[in-house]
């Protein structure tokens, strides 16, 4: 099935494959309508694809991804409709950038631990001027013939536990969710289901997150399990929060996660999108049953 909304995906502005145009070509070849460019902690490919967007005639919503830690562990929430020019977000934005920065340079002196040299210059080559992940490490040890896909990069050396993973103190839900609504964004918990909390501890985090001013779950994600749509459903309802729609789209070799390919949201879930657009006015030629979003069969 493919959704007119898909509000979660990369570009070469952080670890997608593709430039922000190219994406945005891609987006609109797969029946896209509305697109949100979230790279990793960074708003740095937005007006590319802004100017992309125009040209083939799909909204781009102005977004990004963001790294924060929460009891100890890493989550990732996407401000949507963000002011990429807003201060608060700029300064939080370059005070990510210099932990990305730290932490890379700590990634490749435990990398050279185990034999593989050079990989903070080689990653950074790779990222170019985008953000610098761990997508760009395993690249880089991939290029060198030590491994040959990413997945064994990150099973071997770059995942948790691991011997070049570098626990990382990112900014707080907090601090995070407040950049985003300084810059007038809304902020979305990332794909809910893949950290595969307890049930107690997803509704810790849950409070958590709509304490710091989150509004948005991700209850629609191209890298989720089957039953995650329903499950992710169930806590959009019980704690009040819009429902969003991503594939978390990185590059053509991730089938999986394929552009647009989304299902719809589930009945009684409110699309996170109505917070920005009226779209029934914006589209005026949707009937409001036939519209992604408002399935009556919740399937
Ligand atoms: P970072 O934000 O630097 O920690 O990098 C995280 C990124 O690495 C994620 O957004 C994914 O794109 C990628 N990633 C994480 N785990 C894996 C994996 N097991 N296989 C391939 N890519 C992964
Ligand atoms: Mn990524
Ligand atoms: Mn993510
Ligand atoms: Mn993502």
């Amino acid at each position: 099935m493919i959704s007119e909304y898909d509000l979660h995906c990369h570009s070469t502005a952080s670890d997608g494959a593709l430039t922000p145009s190219g994406l945005v070509e891609a987006a609109y070849k797969a029946g896209v309508k509305t697109l949100a460019l979230t790279d990793h902690d960074t708003t740095g490919g937005v007006a590319e694809a802004e100017a992309a967007a125009a040209q083939y005639g799909i909204e781009l919503v102005r977004a990004i991804e963001l790294s924060l830690t929460w009891s100890g562990q890493c989550f990732h929430v996407v401000g949507l409709n963000i002011d990429p020019a807003n201060a608060a977000l700029r300064q939080g934005l370059q005070k990510t950038e210099a932990i990305r920065v730290e932490r890379a340079k700590e990634m490749a002196r435990k990398l050279g631990e185990r034999g593989i040299e050079g990989a903070f210059e080689g990653a950074r080559r790779i990222a170019g001027d985008g953000t610098i992940t761990r997508t760009h490490f395993a690249r880089y040890v991939v290029s060198q013939g030590r491994c040959s896909t990413l997945q064994e990069v990150f099973d071997r050396y770059l995942s948790r536990g691991k011997p070049a993973y570098v626990p990382t103190v990112w900014a707080t839900l907090e601090e995070g969710i407040g950049w985003i609504r300084s810059a007038g964004g809304i902020g979305v918990l990332a794909h809910p289901m893949r950290h595969k909390l307890s049930a107690s501890w997803m509704r810790r985090l849950l409070v958590a997150f709509k304490e710091a001013g989150g509004a948005g779950l991700e209850v629609v994600s191209g890298r989720g399990a089957p039953d995650a749509i329903q499950a992710s459903a169930a806590y959009a309802r019980s704690f009040g929060l819009m429902g969003s729609v991503g594939s978390d789209f990185h590059s053509a070799e991730h089938p999986w996660a394929a552009l647009g390919r989304l299902d719809p949201l589930p009945k009684g879930i409110t699309p996170v999108w109505s917070a920005w657009v009226d779209f029934l006015e914006r589209r005026p030629g949707l009937n409001l049953m036939n519209t992604v979003g408002f399935s009556v069969t919740g399937d």
